[in-house]
């Protein structure tokens, strides 16, 4: 039936198909021919086994009348003709400039052809709905190809990561990257699936057991760090770095998830038209009557403060309680959340939901306050397991130490909603890496499976470049982020190339591009940078305002090409941005409000939430404040700053892909509307400039346009020459591509590696092909 295999026996990957012809009774004759086939065709590809190990497929075809062929490969054609869907590689486009490739984009957007290569990166284009491209029939097309077999997709990648992972036992990191609801997070999904549905053929049941968490982890994680923003219903609020451990074999045997600063001032405020995170929206639609009531929870969102505050709590696209029977499902499977974890998870939630609507009196002229919803205080306190009285006093009030001395400081309502706000995010933020903790715990790599060979593909989904109508030190930081990635992005793209010239003996030029180091200096350069600059205004003893911060900066910043102010530009008077700064992205020009700067960079929460939680009853909870054992006077004056502390994870992330084999994924978002047919040409230029694409298709084409492994190129083109066709015999491969180059009149245009053919214009490769077309 179909295609049947009957010859398996080079290492996993060789195989040997048969179609339907030849698929008879065992006694009948023809029977033989195959297996007679199959002994010679073996024979000699053995050798070329051995030479390529782990990539090779042999297939038996029907042969059907020439005309026939001739016929399928014109279809065949016709399905990659350029004029009707563009161009695969944007390399191939006759001229290279945004507007080129932003045409050649749309026209493969309207058409359904969502991806793109520009050499090994993938260019992929939102396409807001489902496309019939992630079945298992795409996935056999693309298992164990390479990339230029097949037109671009997503899958493509990460076979390629996954063979270089397995064949070569090198570390491979897949970065997605591309502003939020650019389809990221979508892409490292399909990537997951990817990888799942082509791995572990043996149905091993460990191996089963890590692919499903993986591949569970993602609503949990979805559930406690994504949003509905304006721009994406579910949108990450944080960024995630994962890496997936592989056996020899090339199944997953384990992995580990970074978190990367989640935007936790969510919790407590939001904008017009967004939400909190998903759960707790998942928790008040899909838990049942009786925990609910447990909880003393409504389901209405619209009466908790800290859940309505961007009015739009219902979102058509979200099923709220389907989505919290699935995060209960997952939190089920995985092994390392017990009952009273789940439990535990739940009621910190609901705590949250009711610590936003505590509000407080004024007492004594307001220099103290009292909370004024005694209710509310007690379903916080029960949640929490700490007693309420205790609560109470850490919410209006604190212990401080002077000079050696402890006393208590009354706090007046705005400092004691402060509080409120700094406890109900910092719980919030900690719940969350606890959860990311517990789910490492359950997929971390044995120690049985760490010996012998091991690699890793990481697969980065991370925020995008972010410009809101206020932007404050979130943005820079993810702003920061970016530019940081762009620099990897710019240094790899680049040493690969170079490398690759060198590898094959090729003379090259440089090429001019943006190098955005500059900008990555003036954040994070020790001291004179702007985090180095944030950090001395924090620990400067005394009063001092976001205001002051920003004369620091306009004093040692004041001549920067990517750094003003309004003080600064007084010769252009259409720059009145109050108490603002502005840095000229690599993305774009992004506009700062100081205002909250240093209180977020210090992200106090006061010792005494700290040491009430770690008492609390609840282990969970006790477990999330381990430095709440610490007193007043012991605790260490000078945490490390957030600006700091995300400066050195950026620091270290980007070392660590740095390590690793890249590939890239570079989603581009067609509209602001989230219509499946919308091409906002504007929109997309603007993110075809900044992602850096048309620098990108030029290092790529810098003197070469094409390059093609010499066997390739001959199978291609040997038609094309009498002495090639049907085989070339009088030398190596390399002389029989000279000769294809040579008749064609092309070979001046092309120079010879050790083992590539490099091709100058993208006019010798259309020349090529059109000759080729000709032929067939
Ligand atoms: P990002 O992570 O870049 O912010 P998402 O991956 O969350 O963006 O994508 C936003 C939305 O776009 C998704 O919720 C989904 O509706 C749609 N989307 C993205 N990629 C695809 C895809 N390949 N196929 C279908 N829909 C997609
Ligand atoms: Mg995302």
């Amino acid at each position: 039936s179909g295609n049947k295999r009957i010859c398996k026996s080079a290492p996993n990957t060789s195989k040997l198909i048969l179609t339907r012809q030849f698929a008879c009774h065992p006694f009948h004759f023809s029977y033989f021919i195959p297996l007679l086939l199959a002994t010679v065709l073996w024979t000699s590809a053995r050798r070329e086994i051995r030479e390529r190990p782990g990539g090779f497929t042999i297939v038996v075809v029907r042969q059907p009348g020439a005309s026939n062929r001739a016929n399928r490969l014109k279809m065949a054609m016709a399905e990659h003709d350029p004029k009707e869907f563009g161009v695969e590689d944007l390399v191939l486009l006759t001229t290279i400039d945004t507007k080129n490739i932003v045409e050649n984009l749309k026209l493969r957007f309207q058409k359904s052809r969502i991806y793109t290569y520009i050499g090994e990166v993938l260019v992929s284009v939102n396409p807001y709905r489902q496309l019939p491209i992630y079945e298992k029939d795409t996935i056999e097309k693309y298992k164990g190809r390479e990339l230029y077999e097949r037109p671009p997709h997503i899958f493509a990648i990460a076979d390629a990561a996954w063979r270089t992972c397995r064949n070569y036992s090198r570390d491979t990191v897949i970065i997605i990257s591309g502003e939020s609801g650019a389809g990221k997070t979508e892409a490292s999904k399909i990537i997951m699936r990817y990888l799942a549905a082509i791995t572990n053929v043996q149905q091993q049941h460990e191996i089963e057991r890590v692919k499903n968490i993986l591949l569970q982890s993602n609503c949990i994680l979805e559930a406690f760090g994504n949003a509905k923003t304006t721009r994406n219903d579910n949108s990450s609020r944080f960024g995630k770095y994962m890496d997936i451990n592989f056996n020899f074999k090339g199944d997953p045997v384990g992995g580990h998830i970074s978190n990367y600063l989640l935007e936790k001032s969510r919790v407590v405020r939001q904008q017009q038209g967004e939400r909190n995170f998903h759960s707790f929206y998942q928790l008040l639609a899909g838990c049942d009557d009786g925990h609910l009531r447990q909880m003393h929870l409504s389901r209405d969102p619209a009466r908790y403060f800290y859940l309505n505050q961007g009015q739009s709590h219902k979102v058509d696209s979200i099923n709220d309680a389907q989505d919290f029977k699935a995060v209960q499902s997952a939190l089920r499977f995985i092994q390392t959340f017990d009952q009273q974890a789940v439990d535990g998870i739940w009621r910190v939630v609901a705590a949250i939901v009711h610590l936003g609507n505590l509000q407080f009196n004024p007492i004594n002229h307001n220099e103290e306050s009292e909370v004024a919803d005694k209710e509310a205080l007690r379903a916080v306190a029960e949640l929490l397991d700490v007693d309420a009285g205790a609560l109470a006093a850490s919410l209006c009030s604190r212990v401080v130490a002077a000079r050696g001395d402890v006393v208590n400081k009354q706090h007046n309502v705005n400092d004691a909603l402060f509080g409120r706000d700094a406890l109900a995010k910092s719980v919030y933020e900690r719940l969350f890496t606890w959860i990311v903790q517990r789910v490492n715990d359950a997929i971390r790599v044995e120690n049985s499976a760490r010996r012998g060979k091991n690699t890793v593909i990481g697969v980065l989904d991370i925020y995008g470049f972010e410009i809101f109508g206020t932007n404050s030190l979130e943005q820079l930081c993810i702003n920061y982020c970016n530019e940081k990635l762009q620099q990897l992005f710019i240094e790899l793209v680049l040493k690969q190339e170079q490398e690759e010239y060198k590898r094959e003996g090729i003379v090259w030029q440089q090429i001019d591009y943006f190098n955005n180091k500059i900008i990555c200096d003036l954040i994070e350069e020790p001291r004179k940078g702007i985090i180095g600059i944030l950090d001395e205004a924090c620990s400067t003893v005394g009063p001092i305002t976001d205001a002051v911060f920003l004369d620091e900066m306009d004093k040692k910043l004041s001549g920067h090409k990517h750094y003003t102010s309004r003080k600064l530009a007084t010769t252009d008077k259409s720059l009145n941005f109050g108490e603002n700064f502005r840095i000229r992205h690599y993305a774009g020009e992004v506009t700062y409000s100081v205002a909250g700067f240093l209180d977020k960079n210090t992200d106090t929460l006061f010792q005494d939430f700290k040491r009430l939680l770690y008492n609390s009853k609840n282990k969970l909870i006790a477990s999330l404040f381990p430095d709440g054992a610490k007193s007043v006077t012991e605790v260490n004056k000078r945490p490390l700053t957030a600006g700091t502390l995300f400066k050195n994870s950026m620091l270290a992330l980007v070392e660590n892909l740095a390590s690793k084999e890249p590939f890239y994924v570079r989603c581009i978002k067609p509209n602001e509307t989230k219509s499946s047919s919308g091409f906002d040409v504007e929109r997309v230029t603007h993110q075809v400039s900044y992602l850096g694409l048309c620098e990108n298709v030029r290092v790529r084409r810098a003197g070469f346009a094409y390059r093609m492994a010499y066997p390739r190129f001959l199978l291609r083109y040997k038609l094309l020459s009498k002495k090639t066709w049907p085989n070339y015999r009088q030398g190596s491969e390399r002389d029989g591509c000279e000769v294809i180059l040579r008749e064609c009149g092309l070979f001046d245009d092309c120079v010879f590696g050790r083992t590539k053919v490099f091709i100058r214009s993208p006019q010798t490769v259309f020349r090529l092909e059109e000759l080729r077309t000709a032929k067939i």
